[in-house]
Formats: structure tokens, C-alpha cells, sequence
């Protein structure tokens, strides 16, 4: 049973008079849950709990961590059916969006336990001493990664599994050895209190401490600040708009003692077409782009929202079907109104652009929370000259840039923003795609994509999600795949220190017997 109270540590708890319901967007009526917004006192509370968990969490073996969180997706799978109906209750996905979603939150969590066991993520270096060098002598020097503190996450709107409650950003925290705070997204509160509640009930018959993880609720953006503000806090997490991640960031850096923030925000996601791929494949390649601009209503951070090629006649047709395929494709529910009505403000703003031509026809009059699939272009010199062209617009959106040559093209990429990726359709002896195109890219870019679709984001140590400013606010750190650990991690390095008072991780026998670098050979 959903309470709509927030979890304080293992404490069901409601005492703001603050309250929200939830959004059916497929059939446009609130649900009748009332949900209560975490007081200041539960606030204070949850993060007590959690500076005080953390003084425990942080020796909990790795093992016994990994356990944690095998157990999590085991107590996920036992309410899967429940999951389901909340889910699509509170988004209007589809149950094997929701199933789906569930199994790679499921995996994810599997897949940060066998990062544990296996103890690379720890990056353990031993510089072992020389007493007589001269003019001066070595000191015994041992580093490993460990811990920063209670990490605050803040549910995404987009992924409320995956990217929420027992998401990628709680999993990579609490296997790091840090209690989570989970800011609750507004939109779907009740499927992230289910999962709150597997959670707790998984860190109980585990034996993790009380406050290892909290979930609070809130209407607004006052919970998320009085958190961030927090000197409990030492580290955020955030998915979701560029004006949202930003002023969090700027609310981190101003506190007496700054925070990292990691915010994985806007992205448009580039995609560079080039003619022999072009003149082989362009009608593929056009039914293939209007899924991947179409799936999940277009609400994916890595939806292609800008395509780019040369003038030509072969480009026009490309154009032509991709702007055909789309008008076919049948629109599904948008996440929320507020979603749906930002998107139709985003497309109003691009209609009303005198630079740009709108190739899609409105043939239906769009029903409540359907998006209208739209198809724009611009030309690469009025694109360069308004970077208003490339703010993100969430949905089933793309704009068409075209080049004149091979100039134009270069001057369109060093005029991009950061992005989380950039992909590149061509054959791979074409003349038009130089070392210098793809060096260009690379500097703006976490990912690219050589003959694929940017959507679909695997879950693996190979995996960059992340990117320049303003795709992301730390480019030196993935949000998705293992390698996420590291943003909730700080080196500490330990000098002359007996073998007895060092972790196990640095004893000179390796208790653990985990992979360590002494002397800079790895053993
Ligand atoms: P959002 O507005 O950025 O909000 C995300 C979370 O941050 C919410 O929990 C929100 O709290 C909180 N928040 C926002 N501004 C804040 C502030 N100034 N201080 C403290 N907390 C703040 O994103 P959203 O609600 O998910 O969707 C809105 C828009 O964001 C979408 O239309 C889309 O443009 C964009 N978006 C982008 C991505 C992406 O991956 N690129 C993903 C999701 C959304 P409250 O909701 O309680 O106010």
C-alpha cells in the first residue's frame, strides 16, 4: 500500500501540511493519493540519520555492500506487479516501458555488486618506502578511494526507475559506501515510494544501518534546496532540465563549504550524415531516425535533436521520408502536462523563428498530453548565428541543418554546446569525413556514435553518459555504468602508517585480494 508519507530512514513520517497528488497524463485526472512534502524537521531528520548511518556505512565490507544490493533487486522483483500499475498509473508509459526500465534498474544494482567483489573501482596504489634515498627518504605511501559522505540524488522525471529512486545514482552511492537522500520526483512519488520501501526493507534483513536511505517528497523546489543546503550533504546527484541542474549547482558552490554537484541535464544530441551513406542508405536511415526521434514520446536525454548534412538532392530526400515516416508514426502520452506544455512552448518559440522552416504538417489537432512529431530546418549559417537553435526541446522533435560544404559543416560543430553524444552516419572511406570533423566533435561530445542511433544507452563499464557543459557540470564522470561509482568516491592517501591500523584494503597481504598497483606494477 502506498502511505504518501516520506521515509525517514526506516520511519514512515507525515507532519508538513504541504500536500500533491500524482498525474494520470493518459487520462488527464490527478490519482487520488495524497502525498505529504517532507517538513523541515523530517528534512533535518533524514539527514542526521544519514551523517550518523554513514559513520557505520562506510566500513561495511564491500561484500556485505554487494549483498545490499542484490538483495534491493531481489525485493524489486517481488512487487513487480505492483511497480507496474503505479507506474503507469503516474506516467502514462506502457507496461513493457515499465518492465523494461525495471529490469536494467534490476541489473543495474546486480551489475554495481559485482563491481564490489571484484575491487578495482578502489584504484588502491602502494608506493612502498626507501629509507636511504638520498637526500631524502621515501615514506611508505598507500591510496585508495573511499567514500565522500551522504550523496543527495534527485529522481529524474524520464526514468522514474532507472534514473530515480534505486536508479543508476542511488545504486553507484550506496555501493560506494554513501547514504542516499532520495529528493523524490513529484510526478511519479508513489512508484518511488514502493521502490523506498523495497529499499528499506532490503537494507533491514541486510543489516545496513538506520538512515542508509531516506525518501523524501516534495511539491516544490524548497526540499530539494533546504538538502542541498545541508551541511550533512556532501555530494548531489541530478538528471532533469539545465536551468534545474543549474541552480543547484550554483546552491552547492555558494555553501560555506562547496559540494560537488554531478547534473546530467540538456543535450540535443547531434547527428552528421555523410553523402555516400547518404546515397546508399537514405531511406533506412530516414525510417530509422524517426523512431529513435519518436521513442518514449522523445523524452530521452539522448534523443537526436539536431540531424546535419550537406545540400543535395539526395539529403532532400532523406528529408522528405523522414518527415513522412514521422507524420505516420501514431504520438503516445507525454510524462506530465507540465512536459507536454513545455514542449509545445519549445516548438512554438522554433515555428516562430523566421530562420527556420517547419516541414511537418499538424494534420490532427494534438489530443490532452499527445505531442505533435515535428521536423524543422535551418540553414548551417543562420544555425551558427542563433544559439537559441540549440536549447533543448523535450520531445519527439529534430532540426535539419544544412551545409553547404565541407566549411560549414566545421563551422556548425565548433559552434555546439556540450552534448552527451554526437553521431556520425558514413561510410568509412568517405572523402567528407576527415580527422579534423571527427577531432572537432570528440571536444564537444561524451559519446560517439559511428552508424547508430544516439537513443539506447547500454549499462556498462565502457560507458560515457556525461559531457561539456552544459550536457553536463562535471565532464570527467559517466552517469551511467559502473565507472559512475567514482563521482561519490575522493582519494586518501595513508604515510607510514602500521600494518595493523590500515583498512584491509592497503595491508601489505591483501586480505581482500583485490587487484592493487605496488610500485606501479599492477598484482
Ligand atoms: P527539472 O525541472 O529540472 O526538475 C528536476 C528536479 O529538480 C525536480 O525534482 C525539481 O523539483 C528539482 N528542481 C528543479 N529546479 C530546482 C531548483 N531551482 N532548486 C532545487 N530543485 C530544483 O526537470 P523535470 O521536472 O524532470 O522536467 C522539466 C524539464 O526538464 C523537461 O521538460 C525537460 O526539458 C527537462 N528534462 C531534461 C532531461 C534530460 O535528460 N536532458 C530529463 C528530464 C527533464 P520540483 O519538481 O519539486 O520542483
Amino acid at each position: 500500500m502506498i502511505s504518501g508519507k516520506n521515509y525517514i530512514g526506516d520511519k514512515l513520517s507525515s507532519n508538513s501540511s504541504i500536500t500533491f497528488k500524482t498525474f494520470n497524463p493518459l487520462i488527464n485526472i490527478e490519482n487520488d493519493i495524497l502525498f505529504f512534502e517532507a517538513s523541515d524537521s523530517e528534512i533535518k531528520k533524514a539527514t542526521k540519520i544519514a551523517s550518523e548511518a554513514f559513520r557505520y556505512y562506510k566500513q561495511v565490507s564491500a561484500k556485505d555492500r554487494a549483498r545490499f544490493l542484490v538483495q534491493i533487486s531481489d525485493e524489486l522483483s517481488l512487487i513487480s506487479d505492483d511497480i507496474v500499475k503505479i507506474y503507469c498509473k503516474e506516467t502514462g508509459l506502457p507496461e513493457a516501458r515499465c518492465l523494461g526500465e525495471l529490469g536494467r534498474t534490476m541489473n543495474q544494482l546486480k551489475s554495481f555488486a559485482n563491481l564490489l567483489l571484484e575491487g578495482s573501482f578502489q584504484e588502491i596504489s602502494i608506493d612502498t618506502p626507501i629509507p636511504d634515498r638520498k637526500p631524502i627518504s621515501k615514506p611508505d605511501l598507500r591510496k585508495m578511494l573511499m567514500p565522500i559522505g551522504p550523496v543527495v540524488v534527485f529522481g529524474a522525471s524520464n526514468f522514474p526507475l532507472a534514473y530515480s529512486t534505486a536508479g543508476g545514482d542511488t545504486a553507484s552511492a550506496l555501493a560506494a559506501g554513501c547514504p542516499v537522500i532520495l529528493k523524490s520526483h513529484p510526478m511519479h512519488a508513489g512508484t518511488g515510494e514502493l521502490v523506498s520501501a523495497a529499499i528499506i526493507r532490503a537494507a533491514k534483513k541486510t543489516n545496513m544501518p538506520n538512515g542508509v536511505f531516506s525518501n523524501l517528497n516534495s511539491k516544490g523546489i524548497e526540499v530539494g534546496v533546504k538538502l542541498v543546503n545541508s551541511p550533512d550533504i556532501k555530494a548531489v546527484g541530478f538528471t532533469g532540465s539545465l536551468k534545474g541542474g543549474r541552480a543547484i549547482y550554483d546552491l552547492a558552490s555558494k555553501r560555506n563549504h562547496p559540494i560537488p554537484v554531478f547534473a546530467e541535464m540538456g543535450s540535443v544530441n547531434p547527428v552528421l550524415i555523410f553523402p555516400k551513406k547518404l546515397e546508399k542508405e537514405y531511406d533506412e536511415l530516414a525510417k530509422k531516425f524517426a523512431k529513435s526521434i519518436t521513442i518514449g514520446s522523445g523524452q530521452f536525454c539522448t534523443n537526436p535533436g539536431l540531424i546535419i548534412s550537406f545540400e543535395s538532392d539526395t539529403f532532400d530526400l532523406f528529408i522528405n521520408k523522414l518527415v513522412k515516416e514521422i507524420e505516420q508514426i501514431s504520438p503516445s502520452c507525454m510524462l506530465h502536462p507540465n512536459i507536454h506544455s513545455a514542449y509545445n512552448s519549445g516548438i512554438q518559440k522554433i515555428n516562430k523563428n523566421k530562420n527556420v522552416t517547419k516541414l511537418t504538417n499538424d494534420k490532427t489537432k494534438p489530443e490532452i498530453n499527445l505531442p505533435t512529431h515535428v521536423i524543422s530546418s535551418v540553414s548551417a549559417k543562420k544555425f551558427v548565428e542563433d544559439k537559441s537553435l540549440q536549447n533543448e526541446i523535450f520531445g519527439p522533435c529534430s532540426l535539419i541543418v544544412k551545409c553547404k560544404n565541407t566549411d560549414e559543416l566545421h563551422e556548425v560543430i565548433e559552434s555546439f554546446e556540450g552534448q552527451l553524444t554526437g553521431t556520425i552516419l558514413a561510410e568509412s572511406n568517405d572523402t567528407y569525413l576527415t580527422q579534423k570533423i571527427i577531432d572537432a566533435l570528440e571536444l564537444k561530445v561524451g559519446r560517439i556514435i559511428f552508424n547508430g542511433v544516439p537513443t539506447g544507452v547500454e549499462v556498462c563499464p565502457s560507458m560515457t553518459h556525461g559531457g561539456p557543459y552544459p550536457a553536463s557540470t562535471d565532464s570527467r564522470f559517466t552517469a551511467v555504468g559502473t565507472n559512475s561509482i567514482k563521482r561519490w568516491l575522493r582519494p586518501v592517501s595513508f604515510q607510514d602508517f602500521p600494518q595493523n591500523l590500515l583498512p584491509d584494503e592497503l595491508k601489505d597481504n591483501n586480505p581482500l585480494n583485490i587487484v592493487r598497483s605496488i610500485d606501479g606494477i599492477v598484482k
